[in-house]
C-alpha cells in the first residue's frame, strides 16, 4: 500500500486517534535518506506547479491543521521551500476579526481560496469553527454542529470547480508537544513563539481529539480526504506529506498547453 492510502482517513469510517501512532515512521528508519528521498520530492514538486501553472484549469489546495507546537509552520516551510512564489500563496488563519465575525464563517476562507493554476496553502483554516470554537464554546453547539454539512457542501463547490483539496493533520502526542513547548521556553530564539494561550490550551487536549476526530471522520471524502500525519519526528513529517503531495499533483497529470498559434510559421526577428 502506498504511504498515501495508509495515512488517508477512509471516508465514513470512525477515526480514533489513540489508534494512530503519532511517532509512527512507516518503517521508514533512516532519517538521512528520508531528507534526500524529502528534497527529491521539493524538486518534483516545483516542476509539477510549473506545469499547474502553464494549464490554468485547476487549483490546489493544502490545508494544515494540527494541536500548537504540531508543526505546521515547519512542515509548510520544508515541503514547500522550492515553490514558485508567484503561483503560490500561504494563509493563516488567525482569530477571526470584528469585520469577519460579522460574515458568515466561510467569507474569509472562500476569498483566499486559490485561482485556477495557482496552489493555496492554508495555516489553519474554516475547521477552527469546528475545532477552538466548538471546545470553547464560542457558539452555541446548535450553531456549530450544523458546520460540518456546511463545509462538506463548500468544499464539494470548490471541488466542482476545478479545486483539487487535500488536508492534513498533523498527529504529535501529548508527550511531544509537552517537549516541545519547554523548548520554546528555553530557547531564545524560540520564545516569540510562545504565548499564555498555548499552555492554556493544553488542559484542554482530551476535548481538541474529540473534536478532530468528529471534524475528520465526517469531513474526510473522495474530492477532499484528511491524512492523518503521524509527526513526532519531523522527518517523516515532512517526507509523508511531500510524498502526499506529489502523488495527488502526479495524478491531476498538468499538461502544457497547445501553442495559441502555429509556431511553423514563427520568424523571430
Ligand atoms: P500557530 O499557532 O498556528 O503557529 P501563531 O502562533 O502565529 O499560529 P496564534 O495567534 O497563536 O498564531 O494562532 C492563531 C489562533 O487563532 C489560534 O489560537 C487559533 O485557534 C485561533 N483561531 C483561528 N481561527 C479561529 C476561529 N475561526 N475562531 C476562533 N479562533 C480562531
Ligand atoms: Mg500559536
Amino acid at each position: 500500500m502506498s504511504l498515501r492510502q495508509e495515512l488517508l482517513a477512509r471516508p465514513g469510517r470512525k477515526v480514533r486517534l489513540a489508534e494512530h501512532d503519532p511517532g509512527n515512521t512507516l518503517g521508514f528508519t533512516d532519517k538521512l535518506a528520508a531528507r534526500e528521498e524529502l528534497e527529491a520530492n521539493v524538486r518534483r514538486l516545483a516542476a509539477l506547479q510549473y506545469r499547474l501553472f502553464a494549464e490554468g484549469r485547476r487549483a490546489v489546495l493544502v490545508v494544515f491543521q494540527a494541536m500548537d507546537a504540531g508543526g505546521k509552520d515547519g512542515a509548510i516551510r520544508r515541503v514547500m521551500s522550492g515553490l514558485n512564489p508567484q503561483s503560490c500563496r500561504v494563509t493563516s488563519f488567525k482569530k477571526p476579526s470584528e469585520a469577519e465575525l460579522a460574515h458568515d464563517f466561510l467569507w474569509r476562507i472562500h476569498k483566499a481560496v486559490p485561482a485556477r493554476g495557482e496552489i493555496g496553502i492554508f495555516n489553519r483554516s474554516h475547521y477552527e469553527d469546528v475545532l477552538v470554537v466548538r471546545v470553547h464554546n464560542l457558539v452555541p453547539k446548535a450553531v456549530w454542529s450544523e458546520r460540518y454539512e456546511d463545509i462538506n457542501r463548500f468544499e464539494k463547490l470548490l471541488a466542482r470547480n476545478d479545486v483539487v483539496l487535500l488536508k492534513f493533520f498533523l498527529h504529535i502526542s501529548r508527550k511531544e508537544q509537552r517537549e516541545r513547548l519547554l523548548a520554546r521556553v528555553e530557547d531564545p530564539e524560540r520564545n516569540w513563539k510562545i504565548t499564555p494561550e498555548d499552555l492554556e490550551e493544553r488542559k484542554y487536549w482530551g476535548d481538541y481529539v474529540r473534536a478532530y476526530e468528529e471534524a475528520i471522520e465526517r469531513c474526510s471524502t473522495g474530492h477532499a480526504p484528511w491524512y492523518i500525519i503521524p509527526a513526532n519526528h519531523k522527518w517523516f513529517r515532512d517526507l509523508a506529506v511531500s510524498q502526499i503531495l506529489v502523488e495527488t499533483l502526479e495524478g491531476l497529470k498538468p499538461k502544457f498547453p497547445a501553442p495559441k498559434f502555429d509556431l511553423s510559421k514563427v520568424r523571430v526577428v
